[in-house]
């Protein structure tokens, strides 16, 4: 076993390092205040290939391993968790559903300018009456001579308003659970596509990153809209999920990151009795406690990395990494919270951004439930059904 990263993995650590130091930081919170991150800001990342990370360099990608693509995510989310939301979803959502799954004709139309970050992608599940349940989608499409129809909602779609391209789960009429679920492109201007909400700044956090519920009224998209095989909606929705849950373990590293960086600065700095409250022991605890979670999340979420660089299935590891990261990374903000006292409820240290950030990476892509479910099954097998 060898823990250290070749030189190319180090450069793209040190290369997002320094990009997000410069480009991102300093902007954050005025994003984060107006609840939009600017397209110019994009286009800077797009240059240096981070909107395309995973993709291959003949699809306009960078064609990074995913050892490579795990830090750049974990620096990246260290900056900010929304744009880290927007860079996953672009790269480990719609890039890698429409590499694994679409056809030749498709990944030149599609996936090249995703790839190259020239067009946006929103990956969208989720329904009023879907979340961990998503086999209760309800979306619809028929096909109606060279067009498919659609008809349903969706909610809390990242990326959905700004998306040019929305993929979109819908099931054949009649059909119930997992069965008859496919997989199809949306592009913004189809007609009966709408989208009917968006919530940025009234999030508890993201906020700079759009949230939005969609809708389908007799949506007309043509017959070549569909991705990968008719009917096998659910295999493809639990493959690119399981891609998208390691990039959120990452994020979960590069919060806890910044939480740690802000309080062993913060803790030098105050005194209290006299002293830097640093010298107190219970304060030191939750700081070695906080570096110790953190390493740990980061092995878990990179041997899952290094899995899939194999090519094997990684499966139970990417649950455990996100679980695990999800959990560090509440924890380690909270502590952060806690050693700048009331300094860190107020607004004027970017630990309350961290903590509020930290609370979704529980939740969306599998809540920590579902992943119990899933490693549970790893080691249980099926639970059985009455
Ligand atoms: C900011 C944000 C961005 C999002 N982005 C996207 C996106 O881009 N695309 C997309 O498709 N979706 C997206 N989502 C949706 C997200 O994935 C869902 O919210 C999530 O899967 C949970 O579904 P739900 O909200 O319906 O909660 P529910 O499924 O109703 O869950 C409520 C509670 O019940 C628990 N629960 C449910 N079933 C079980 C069970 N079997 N055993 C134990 N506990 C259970 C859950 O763990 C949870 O604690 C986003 C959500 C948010 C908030």
């Amino acid at each position: 076993m060898d823990f250290r990263l070749t030189e190319e993995q180090r450069l793209v650590r040190d290369t997002a390092q320094d990009f997000v130091d410069r480009e991102l930081i300093p902007h954050v919170r005025d994003w984060e205040e107006k609840g939009e991150i600017p397209k110019s800001f994009y286009r800077k990342m797009a240059n240096l290939g981070f909107l395309g990370a995973p993709v291959p360099e003949k699809y306009g990608g960078a064609g990074m391993d995913y050892v490579s693509f795990m830090l750049l995510v974990e620096e990246i989310s260290r900056g900010s968790s929304s744009v880290r939301t927007t860079v996953s979803v672009q790269t480990s959502l719609s890039e890698t559903s429409l590499m694994w799954f679409g056809s030749e004709a498709q990944k030149e139309a599609w996936l090249v300018p995703l790839a190259k970050g020239e067009r946006f992608g929103a990956w969208a599940i989720t329904e009023p009456e879907a979340g961990s349940d998503a086999g209760n989608l309800a979306t619809t499409a028929r096909l109606d001579g060279n067009e498919w129809v659609l008809n349903g909602q969706k909610r809390f779609i990242s990326n959905g308003s700004i998306a040019d391209y929305v993929q979109v789960y819908a099931r054949e009429p009649g059909t119930r659970r997992h069965e008859g679920i496919s997989l199809f492109l949306v592009p913004r201007d189809a007609p009966g596509f709408k989208v009917t909400h968006v919530e940025t700044t009234t999030k508890l956090g993201l906020r700079a990153s759009p949230t939005a519920d969609l809708a389908f009224d007799d949506c007309r998209i043509p017959k070549e809209n569909l991705i990968g095989k008719k009917g096998d909606g659910w295999n493809q929705a639990m493959r690119t999920l399981n891609s998208g849950r390691i990039g959120i373990a990452a994020g979960a590293v590069g919060v806890a990151r910044a939480a740690l960086e802000a309080a062993s600065k913060y803790v030098k700095d105050r005194k209290a009795f006299g002293r830097p409250i640093g010298d107190f022991q219970l304060v030191r605890e939750m700081i070695a406690q906080s570096a110790v979670e953190i390493d740990a999340a980061r092995l878990l979420t990179l041997r899952a990395a290094h899995l899939r660089d194999l090519g094997q299935d990684n499966t139970l590891e990417v649950s455990m990494a996100k679980l695990y990261g999800a959990q560090m990374a509440q924890r380690v903000t909270d502590w952060a919270v806690q050693v700048h006292g009331g300094y860190g409820f107020s607004g004027a240290f970017d630990v309350e951004r961290y903590f509020r950030d930290a609370r979704i990476l529980g939740l969306y892509e599998g809540t920590n439930e579902i992943q119990k479910l899933i490693i549970a099954e790893h080691i249980l097998g099926p639970s059985s059904k009455k």
